[in-house]
């Protein structure tokens, strides 16, 4: 699953065989990038050897950054070891010991819980900050701003003083600061405690529905969630949108996961490899 967002992409868990599905996709292997990892599965964490592989034949340069959970660190460790491969580009990890803000950027924060899993297991929310207000041009032209570098900056919420000695602050000509977007990854897991807060209000939720409700006792058991459960936990925490995901390869196609998380939570996608969605700016 890749976020990308302006320049950078944000990739949470890597799966087998990520660079090739990243090429079919066309995602680029220069960008600015982290990955975040939920557990230590294979299905979670072996894409790594391979990507790092393929970015150093690449010759990236840019630092890679990688979240995950502890052991983490020396997984990657043991991997450039033995593999003995040369990177052109650092790599820095990052293990994250349970819940709290993980990552602190200019526009945003990531934030991880503890999932409920058969092993220590993180889920992760991408949440971006409050952003500047909507411009009115006519309130600028009202006050005499001319247009231009005065009007960008104000855009970007910073105060300007005009030739003529006049102060003008962002707030006059902005409406009030706008809402950032909020994903939610749970990685693999069990229906959770807190989860509602962690994910309040998320835009989108895309969370673990492995087996289907009439295997709930096996989920349990193997530490995943059923599409109803899915579904509960998107409604609790009143997100706009779910995708069902890590569904088992017993299901040929989801359709019947689907009917069971719809009967919880309306707004539910199934994922499927290669799916785009884009999450518009919120305009209040
Ligand atoms: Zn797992
Ligand atoms: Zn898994």
């Amino acid at each position: 699953m890749l976020v990308k967002r302006g320049n950078e992409q944000l990739m949470f868990d890597c799966g087998e065989g990520v660079q090739r599905q990243m090429v079919k996709a066309k995602v680029g292997f220069h960008k600015k990038m982290k990955i975040f990892v939920s557990h230590m599965h294979g299905d979670h964490v072996l894409g790594l050897p391979g990507l790092l592989q393929t970015m150093a034949l690449m010759d990236r340069q840019k630092k890679l950054e990688v979240y995950g959970p502890e052991g983490i660190k020396q997984f990657l460790e043991c991997l450039r070891e033995s593999l003995q491969f040369g990177l052109t580009f650092p790599v820095e990890i990052h293990e994250v010991y349970g819940a709290g803000t993980v990552c602190r950027e200019k526009d945003y924060v990531v934030e991880a819980a503890e999932s409920n899993h058969v092993i220590p297991g993180l889920a992760y929310a991408f949440m971006e900050k409050l952003r500047p207000g909507k411009f009115y041009p006519e309130k600028a032209r009202a006050l005499g701003i001319p247009e231009g570098e005065f009007w960008s900056k104000l855009q970007h919420g910073d105060t300007v003083k005009l030739s003529n000695g006049q102060v003008i602050s962002p707030d006059e000509v902005l409406g009030s600061p706008r809402k950032g977007r909020k994903i939610v990854y749970t990685g693999d897991t069990r229906p959770f405690a807190g989860f509602a807060s962690f994910a309040a209000g998320a835009d989108l939720v895309i969370h673990d529905s492995t087996f289907d409700d009439a295997l709930c006792e096996k989920a349990e058991v193997d530490g995943h969630s059923t599409p109803s459960q899915a579904g509960l936990q998107a409604k609790k925490s009143k997100a706009k949108k779910l995708i069902l995901t890590h569904i088992s390869a017993r299901y040929s196609n989801g359709q019947l996961l689907l009917e069971q998380a719809r009967r919880v939570y309306e707004n539910v996608l199934l994922a499927e490899d290669f799916m785009e969605l884009e999450l518009p700016l919120l305009d209040s």
